[in-house]
């Protein structure tokens, strides 16, 4: 797998599973990505299920396969929520797994607020040919809600502080993988 440079990762790209079915779902992504698609694992770095469980997928150091859309896949790390986001919000747990795992990630690669888009977005053709991360996805509101922090003023001890409050336990991969 390709690698992707700490310094080359500018981006947060939002996707949505869209898959609207009851059970979870990950596992079939992950071998959806690996049959059909031919990916080495799943294309995301990281999958946050209805529940909050922050999920991790591709390791940050590869590059992914999610975007390749102004060539996002090499500047970019991708997150996917659980859930189809053409018919349905963000779960309260997941903006919440979101925000802790948004503002780490921005602290960690010093990401500006701005360099967090949505799957469409990273298309320059009006319409875009996707919907993704979802048509109930307001970025804007995404962008002014979760960052929370400007990337630029954090320093070490509240980089340290933030990645205390991630329960990297959540994040192992199933066996599946
Ligand atoms: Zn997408």
């Amino acid at each position: 797998m390709l690698k992707l440079k700490p310094e080359d990762i500018r981006y947060l790209v939002v996707h949505t599973a869209a898959y609207d079915g009851e059970n979870d779902n990950l596992e079939d992504i992950i071998r959806w990505h690996k049959e059909e698609r031919g990916f080495s694992t799943i294309g995301y770095h990281y999958y946050i299920r209805k529940d909050g469980t922050i999920k991790k997928g591709r390791e940050e150091q590869y590059v992914g396969a999610h975007c390749k859309a102004s060539r996002m896949n090499f500047k970019s790390l991708g997150i996917c929520f659980e859930g189809h986001h053409d018919y349905e919000e963000w779960t309260e747990d997941q903006k919440d797994s979101f925000k802790i795992l948004c503002r780490s990630l921005q602290a960690k690669y010093r990401i500006s607020d701005e360099n967090i888009i949505g799957h469409r977005e990273a298309y320059e053709q009006d319409p875009t040919p996707k919907t993704c991360p979802g048509k109930e996805i307001d970025m804007d509101e995404v962008r002014r809600i979760y960052p929370e922090m400007d990337a630029d003023k954090v320093d070490v001890e509240e980089l340290e502080e933030f990645e205390g409050k991630i329960d990297f336990s959540k994040l192992e991969l199933t066996d599946t993988l």
